[in-house]
């Protein structure tokens, strides 16, 4: 009886998750990422995979995040041609996601043939929106606890993951003649006790688990959110400045607009005009509100019998006339825009010209890399370089912290001890979907709280399961 696991991605990186299952029976993936970040894990995306998609069965994908799907267009353009399982929800952010993705792919070879830089002639794009569309067409969306039967002696169902909106942890068992062997695939795990989301289920009993470790050696110490924003965000209003919230489109700024409207709710702050300026972030808003049933959210945003999860004032702006517009509006108010680390996107005009003025207040919510202009600002660097200009940072700033998707060290230890007893919990630990350095941290805080036998796989590596069982 054959049973090995290997690792395509994902592994001692946090991009590019994909993890092959193979029996004698079947062969099927969980997740397609894609590399993102530096050059070097980019042009992984263009290596041909150490498996050939087209004797890959079918796929689970565990969410939409384009490091866990985003390689799936060119998977399919590659030959694979089975169904790709996943929530309802994690179906409809895919199709923003995988769209988006390919708009970028297509802008970057583009701009390569312009400037000449590419190595090939003409450049091509990893995938065009034709791959998306052809990929999104594989799609099989199913219910959250719903068990599949994918191929003979396969039986798997997804389980909520918090994180972000349809993101999923997958049991998989598998039937290998006498025995039953099952496994957990975390996916990304999201937080306890968060406003939007909510907690991931506990963990399944399983022999095998594969846990991501992206927060692996870290606590996200932080006070509640509207302590971090209140003070700072009432004064800048008061002042009649204008806030700009740079954020991921999908999660962050909704969960940003959700406790904008709970510190109007709560009176702490006037009720002055909200924008959402970032087309991905005005569509991946109405697919969280038409989702909303399954975000198990508060009561008290219980709204004449509609859960709602915005203010009243929010005001969507998805063309760029609706975003130009912007630029003409005194404060105060508010504009949420992307991208989350002030690289591209609409929010770079909103900086250009209101970093110019002390009036205005910048809040940085999240991670921001090292090359980033978020991270200059943090650094305290007094210009920031935007459309090739030095624009200098005359608006007050701060960093908001406690609003990331993913679990933290004690976070990660809590799901996997959610197993139950200690029979219960997992023989064997794969630790994935982490730089070495949380992936090495939270492996040895698994061994050392719970006597797990714990694996650092690197991509490429493969493991006998039927072998690990017996040993
Ligand atoms: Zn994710």
């Amino acid at each position: 009886m054959k049973l090995r696991l290997s690792f395509h991605g994902g592994a001692g990186t946090v991009t590019g998750s994909r993890h092959l299952v193979e029996t004698d029976a079947t062969r099927f993936l969980v997740d397609a990422g894609l590399f993102q970040g530096l050059k070097k894990l980019r042009e992984l995306n263009w290596k041909k995979p150490a498996f050939d998609p087209e004797h890959v069965d079918f796929l689970f994908l565990t969410h939409a995040h384009i490091d866990h799907a985003g390689y799936l267009p060119r998977l399919v353009k590659d030959g694979f041609r089975g169904p790709i399982y996943c929530t309802r929800a994690t179906f409809d952010l895919a199709q923003l996601m995988l769209m988006d993705s390919a708009k970028i792919q297509e802008e970057d070879a583009r701009y390569a043939n312009k400037k000449g830089y590419s190595r090939h002639k003409p450049a091509l794009p990893l995938y065009t929106a034709d791959d998306a569309a052809g990929a999104l067409g594989f799609m099989e969306p199913v219910d959250y606890g719903e068990w599949l039967e994918p191929a003979q002696g396969v039986r798997a169902r997804f389980l909520n993951a918090g994180h972000i909106l349809g993101a999923s942890m997958v049991e998989v068992h598998l039937e290998t003649g006498e025995r039953t062997i099952r496994m957990v695939f975390s996916g990304d795990v999201g937080r306890y006790d968060m406003p939007l989301h909510s907690d991931p289920d506990p963990l399944p009993d399983c022999h095998f688990l594969i846990v991501e470790s992206t927060y692996g050696d870290r606590e996200h110490k932080s006070a509640p959110i509207e302590e971090q924003i209140g003070e700072a965000l009432i004064d800048c209003i008061e002042r009649k400045g204008t806030v700009l919230i740079p954020s991921f489109a999908v999660g962050r700024s909704q969960l940003v607009t959700l406790c904008l409207r709970q510190l109007i709710q709560a009176g702490r702050l006037p009720d002055v005009p909200i924008h959402i300026d970032s087309p991905m972030a005005v569509d991946a808003t109405r697919i969280y509100s038409r989702h909303i049933k399954d975000l198990s959210l508060d009561d008290s945003l219980n709204d004449d019998g509609r859960i709602r999860l915005f203010p009243n004032n929010v005001q969507f702006h998805r063309s760029v006339e609706e975003s130009i517009k912007l630029n003409k509006m005194p404060g105060p108010r508010i504009i949420i825009s992307a991208s989350g680390m002030l690289t591209a996107g609409r929010v770079l005009h909103h900086l250009k010209r209101l970093l110019r003025d002390k009036r205005n207040l910048i809040m940085l919510s999240g991670y921001q890399a090292p090359w980033t202009r978020g991270r200059a600002m943090i650094e305290g660097k007094r210009t920031v370089r935007v459309h090739g200009q030095d624009v200098p940072i005359k608006a007050q700033f701060i960093p908001i912290s406690g609003l990331s998707a993913h679990a933290d060290r004690s976070e990660l230890l809590k799901w996997v001890r959610s197993a139950g007893s200690s029979q219960e919990q997992p023989d064997t630990v794969f630790v994935v979907h982490g730089e070495p350095k949380s992936a090495n941290a939270f492996a040895e805080t698994l061994t050392k709280k719970l006597g797990t036998r714990t694996f650092r796989p690197n991509l490429g590596d493969s493991y006998d399961l039927i072998e690990l069982l017996d040993s």
